[in-house]
């Protein structure tokens, strides 16, 4: 499935974040948080994917774009059909879940009796909407665009105060589909140009905010020891010197850290920095044989780290 900058981005922060840094709990919560999404996502692609549509349809998942303000939406899930476009926002949140409509008012209450507030997640969607439909009549598609929360958490329970809200349970999502099928009227549109003209305007959001240097961790962690420990080198081998493994990998995966937090490109004295070699013969030698592409000459040369440097572990 499509994974976002920003996650990628907190995926690699919270191993490589100081644990004494100020801000180190709010990261973990906020990897927490998305990774509960995520975990909704999976749910909701598989109940899709076992959903007879009627008729021609599409799905994007974690759909990206920038509007023509200059705002962006990240929309969880699109499902495009002939008869209707459909907007799912998908919510994992565990609790007991509140609404105040009048005021538009989206709470939460833990298990532990707190409430906390939330974003509205039926604003969120209906923003979504309006930019669809907007953007769709500009292009002259005349298509109904609807959208749905869904709760992908079995254990969260729905307040009454939710009734009559566009809110649903992810295992009531096929017949929410079939009551659209029967509801609206099969059109004369393009799927094909609808989606094209959708990848059109999609791109990569990217990451909202981003750490300074100096909060990043040095290193090439070990993975076992759940980046707690530094590896060193020896005779082509990463070394932790707490639990003993020994990995030649282990540094495309530094290095796929370092492109997402720091940046794609490197320089020799950067390299030996970050993974802790001194010699930089040895960083010559390592970089030589990590083959990246090499650019800038002299004291100017720097090398750039490929997006898809973890898929050369070999
Ligand atoms: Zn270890």
């Amino acid at each position: 499935m499509y994974r976002s900058e920003n996650l990628m981005y907190l995926v690699a922060l919270v191993s490589r974040l100081q644990t004494n840094d100020e801000e180190f709990t709010s990261i973990q919560e906020a990897y927490y948080r998305i990774n509960a999404g995520i975990a909704g996502e999976v749910k909701m692609k598989r109940t899709l994917e076992d959903y007879h549509f009627i008729g021609p349809y599409k799905i994007f998942y974690n759909f990206e774009c920038v509007n023509e303000k200059g705002f962006s939406h990240q929309i969880d899930a699109l499902i495009i059909t002939t008869r209707f476009l459909l907007v799912v926002e998908v919510k994992q949140i565990s609790g007991t879940l509140f609404y105040k409509p009048t005021f538009h008012e989206f709470a939460r209450q833990t298990e532990e009796g707190i409430i906390e507030n939330f974003p509205n997640p039926f604003d969120q969607a209906y923003r979504h909407k309006l930019f669809l439909s907007h953007l769709l009549s500009k292009c002259g598609i005349q298509l109904s665009v609807l959208y749905i929360v869904v709760n992908a958490n079995i254990r969260t329970k729905l307040d009454s105060s939710l009734d009559g809200s566009p809110i649903i349970y992810l295992s009531g999502l096929p017949n929410f589909l079939e009551k659209l099928y029967a509801k609206y009227a099969e059109t004369t549109v393009d799927l094909d140009q609808l989606e094209s003209k959708l990848l059109a305007i999609s791109c990569r959001l990217p990451v909202r905010r981003k750490i300074e240097r100096d909060r990043i961790r040095d290193g090439v962690l070990c993975e076992k020891c759940e980046f707690q420990h530094v590896l060193y080198y020896h005779h082509g081998l990463w070394i932790c010197p707490h639990c003993g493994e020994k990995s030649k990998e282990a540094i495309f995966l530094a290095l796929h850290q370092y492109r997402v937090l720091i940046g794609d490109r490197i320089t020799n004295r950067e390299l030996r920095a970050f993974v802790g070699i001194d010699c930089k013969a040895v960083a010559s030698k390592l970089l030589k044989r990590l083959n990246f592409e090499q650019f800038g000459k002299g004291r100017g040369v720097y090398y750039l780290i490929p997006e898809d440097v973890l898929e050369q572990v070999r």
